[in-house]
């Protein structure tokens, strides 16, 4: 046969667990480096390379790994910078898991992790300096209600003190903010929301500045098993060619959205970095000049029956409690995301029974506001 004078526009799907040789020189040349290859997919494949090169480029990172979870990449992330007697410093608005993974897990193996209110710099750069810790930890902007955090401030107490400022960068993307340019030592994202996109994925990612931490992380994905699997890589690659345009139409149409919502009968408060009247407001301008990304809060006067009216009126934008699909989704965090937090906590956060939160999609804006108002009739009837 002669050889292929064309190749796939698409790469291809390489499900394989494990690689052939043809003999044993063969094999010393990959494990040495000599040779490129792949031996053992909990170790590596193609679809998971593709994945990780093409989101290491778009974050500016020197080095990046995929994960078969975000809670995966946040574990693949924190395990090879920690160690009994070590001490996090995390934001106390963290998405529920990864509050759980610091608290109810790493806590196990010696690890501490102290919480403050990352919008308040005073009040980090005591913790940091109180108990040194290895890592500072932070999203960019916080669930539900987008509380922000002022990278650079925190990338220059962290390294003050000789600690890592590691982001989660979910509710953002790369699309619209780059942590590592900003000064964060590493990023993570759950690429199973926006950067898939498409909700029929689930996958993370984790990447940095040093590459001696990229290859203790890479160790720690194979050990602590939390590699990709390869169907997944290659959907989120797909995915991945529209983040760009996903991103610009979420976040027009969230802009928009924010501003019809604004003195509506029935709504009491609108929470959207991208207006004036939010708390962040400046700091998201800064960090995210083209745009305050798609995730906003709004809440029913009418409190937890009217949200249960407005569900029901308003099935064209369905309850599902993720974020980051392609059309617009509502969650309700008093009994999703934060269900198991004590309430006061809730109120602490500003989570009242009537708030909704909306992942704005891509659909044309005003089929969304023809449902949101629907959705709104009947809550306030
Ligand atoms: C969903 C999410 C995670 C966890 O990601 P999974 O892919 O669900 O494991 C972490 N951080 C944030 C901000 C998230 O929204």
């Amino acid at each position: 046969m002669p050889a292929d004078a064309s190749s796939p526009l698409v790469p291809p799907l390489s499900p394989s667990a494990v690689y052939v040789f043809p003999d044993l020189d063969a094999l010393d040349a990959v494990y040495e480096g000599a040779a490129a290859g792949y031996v053992y997919a909990r170790d590596g494949h193609p679809n998971a390379r593709d994945l990780a090169d093409r989101l290491t480029a778009l974050e500016g990172g020197r080095w990046g790994v995929v994960c078969g979870t975000g809670m995966a990449a946040l574990t693949a992330a924190f395990v090879p910078l920690l160690a009994a007697g070590s001490t996090v410093v995390a934001s106390d608005r963290l998405y529920g898991k990864t509050t759980r993974l610091l608290k109810g897990e790493l806590s196990r193996f010696g690890v501490a992790t102290v919480f403050v209110d990352v919008t308040d710099l005073n009040a980090v750069r005591a913790a940091v300096e109180t108990h040194r810790p290895r890592v500072l930890f932070a999203e960019t902007l916080s669930n539900p209600l987008c509380r922000a955090a002022d990278v650079p401030a925190l990338a220059e107490i962290a390294h003050a003190a000789d600690c890592r400022l590691v982001v989660d960068n979910t509710f953002a993307t790369p699309a619209l903010c780059r942590p590592l340019d900003l000064g964060a030592d590493v990023v993570m994202e759950s690429l199973t929301k926006l950067v898939g996109g498409h909700s029929d994925v689930t996958l993370g990612f984790v990447g940095g500045t040093d590459a001696a931490h990229g290859e203790t992380v890479a160790a720690a994905v194979s050990a602590w098993g939390l590699s990709a699997p390869p169907f997944d890589c290659w959907l989120t690659l797909r995915g991945l060619e529209t983040l760009p345009l996903r991103a610009r139409a979420a976040t027009d149409n969230a802009a928009s959205l924010a501003d019809w919502l604004a003195g509506r009968p029935g709504v009491a408060r609108v929470a959207y970095p991208g207006l004036a009247s939010h708390p962040d407001h400046a700091v998201v301008k800064r960090l995210m000049p083209t745009g305050a990304a798609n995730m906003m809060c709004f809440e029913l006067a009418g409190g937890r029956d009217a949200v249960n009216r407005f569900l029901r009126a308003a099935p064209g934008i369905p309850f599902a409690p993720s974020l980051g699909h392609t059309s617009t989704t509502v969650s309700y965090p008093w009994g999703t995301s934060h269900r198991f937090d004590p309430p006061a906590d809730k109120l602490r956060e500003g989570i009242t029974e009537g708030l909704v939160r909306v992942s704005v999609g891509c659909e044309p804006f005003e089929q969304l506001a023809a449902e949101m108002a629907k959705g709104l009739a009947a809550a306030a009837s």
